[in-house]
């Protein structure tokens, strides 16, 4: 098996495009090239904290020994490899931002395996052109997060880029973790991400602020053929326009399905392949509501809140059509290819609905029922996750007054009298409702479990996790890590099974989280 040492890599990527190959690392704006070649900068003390096995299998790659480590870290790059920070910009929270880029990514290579070719990134690896004001680290307690949540969505079934290993750099770095004034030193981490590409919206809406019709129709044809081969014919850029508006229509189904809110929905952080991508200040939601953001910095608007995710997928796509817009003489198809946007959510979202709920089919007046449970769970706000697993166990003609008692545990509070009228109805009907599925009670069951997942890497486990791996005690994690590989069983791991808990409720990190990583 090829270890990253012995690996030859491929730089497509950097052979079709123009880059800066200088190697200068000073922040600055990089007109005319879509990347800057960017070494890691070295770390005093490389240790593997995490290694994802199953896909190093999957991409055939050897177990890291010691020099693989060093590579991981930072410290040691192989002759086949360019690495490079990518050039792209963005919208954040609805303005334009210009210039953005890795600021702390710096892509190695592109490994190719039999599943095909997978980009290998560093992050927190050091300062790139795109640094900007920062160091371009990542500590300890933001990579932890990012390693083990991207595996976890994997495991959920839910479209996202990779995380293969998670190194320690035993160097501190400085932050200011509540943007208070009291900055402290905190250890340090690389996480190593994989993806077939890295490529987001960004990207194409730097070359069209550019003006630079040519690099962007050669990016827009490079990643058509690229990571869309079998669209072919005349109208090649309608087609894959076509395909990221259903790619990111169901990644939205998706987050909803989960309960996922990933909190920086900035066009930046929104991959073209429809990828769950760049995990910051993300969270499950614990008790159901849709006004809620982990992000410390997204209070203000609620801009990226969970019931908004949806409508910002939209807003986001117009963002990605107006930049490729210049590529085409009449915009109104590509207007409609954006609008087929919302039909497209809508059909995949009441067809994950139904499977949430157990049902044979959705018809009209199941879509009735989907919105009461809409209505009523944003009002009672049960635990998400425990509500749709203890929903699967619902006795089949419970009696009305049995329900608030089979639902028990999943509530945060006691019931107000009419939340609990609304709470018995809606059961009441939707028990009524499961009792005409043409699919017996097991099968409906078993696609709810299927769907519902029951473990859910919250926000406070892996906050204590954390806590603990900053002492040196790995336990935690290491279960976490084991537990997310199989989100949707019936039993294991009782004890991670359980809403957040009163003391995780105002906790910085357990429910709101800074930017600051
Ligand atoms: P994010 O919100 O994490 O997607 O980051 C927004 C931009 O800031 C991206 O261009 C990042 O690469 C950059 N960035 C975030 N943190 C750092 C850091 N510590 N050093 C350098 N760049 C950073
Ligand atoms: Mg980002």
């Amino acid at each position: 098996m090829p270890s990253l040492t012995t690996k030859k890599y491929k730089s497509d990527f950097v052979e079709h495009f123009k880059g800066d190959e200088s190697g200068d690392r000073s922040p600055r704006q990089t007109p005319g090239v879509l990347y800057s070649r960017a070494e890691p900068t070295s770390v005093k003390k490389p240790k593997l904290l995490a290694w994802s096995q199953d896909l190093a299998n999957e991409l055939d790659i050897d177990y890291p020994h010691e020099t693989d480590v060093e590579i991981l870290g930072g410290n040691k790059t192989t002759a086949s490899m360019r690495p490079y920070a990518a050039c792209y910009a963005g919208h954040q929270f609805g303005n334009w931002a210009g210039q953005l880029g890795d600021g702390r990514a710096i892509t190695l290579g592109e490994w190719g395996s039999k599943k095909g070719i997978f980009e290998i990134q560093l992050k927190g690896a050091g300062p790139t052109a795109y640094s900007r004001h920062a160091d371009g680290r990542a500590v300890l307690r933001s990579s932890v997060r990012e390693y083990l949540m991207s595996e976890a969505m994997h495991y959920l079934g839910v479209p996202t880029t990779r995380a293969l290993s998670l190194v320690t750099t035993g160097e501190e770095i400085l932050r200011d973790m509540f943007y208070d004034g009291n900055p402290k030193y905190e250890p340090g981490a690389v996480v190593t991400r994989v993806s077939p590409s890295f490529l987001r919206f960004g990207n194409f809406e730097l070359l069209a602020a550019r003006k630079d019709v040519n690099q962007l129709e050669k990016l827009v044809s490079w990643t058509i053929e690229r990571y869309f081969p079998h669209i072919s014919g005349e109208n090649k850029l309608l087609a894959w326009f076509q395909e990221v508006v259903e790619k990111t229509a169901f990644l939205m189904t998706e987050w909803q399905r989960v309960g996922f809110v990933h909190g920086v929905m900035n066009t930046d952080n929104m991959s073209i392949l429809g990828l769950s991508i760049d995990y910051g200040p993300f969270s499950f939601l614990d008790n159901y509501d849709h006004r809620f953001t982990p992000n410390t910095t997204d209070l203000p608007g609620r801009r990226y809140a969970f019931g908004n995710q949806p409508s910002i997928g939209y807003w986001n796509l117009g963002k990605l059509a107006n930049a490729i817009s210049p590529l085409l003489e009449d915009v109104e198809p590509l207007e409609e290819v954006l609008n087929s946007y919302e039909e497209s959510f809508w059909n995949g979202y009441y067809g994950m609905m139904g499977k949430k709920l157990g049902l044979d089919e959705v018809k009209k007046t199941d879509k009735e029922l989907i919105s009461q449970f809409e209505k009523v769970l944003s009002e009672v706000q049960p635990d998400m996750t425990l509500f749709y697993r203890l929903l699967a166990k619902l006795p089949s003609g419970i009696q009305e007054e049995n329900i608030p008692g089979h639902f028990q545990e999943c509530f945060y509070s006691e019931l107000e009298t009419s939340e609990t009228a609304s709470f018995k109805k809606l059961i009441t009907d939707y028990s009524k409702r499961v009792k005409t599925n043409k699919i017996s009670r097991e099968t409906s069951a078993a696609i709810m479990n299927r769907t519902n997942p029951r473990i859910i890497l919250r926000n406070f486990q892996l906050h204590q996790a954390i806590e603990e791996l900053e002492k040196g005690e790995n336990k935690l994690f290491l279960r976490l890590q084991e537990a997310m590989k199989d989100p949707y069983s019936t039993g294991g791991f009782e004890n991670l099974v359980q809403k957040r808990p009163a003391w995780a409720e105002t906790k910085a990190g357990c429910s709101m989280l800074s930017c600051s990583s």
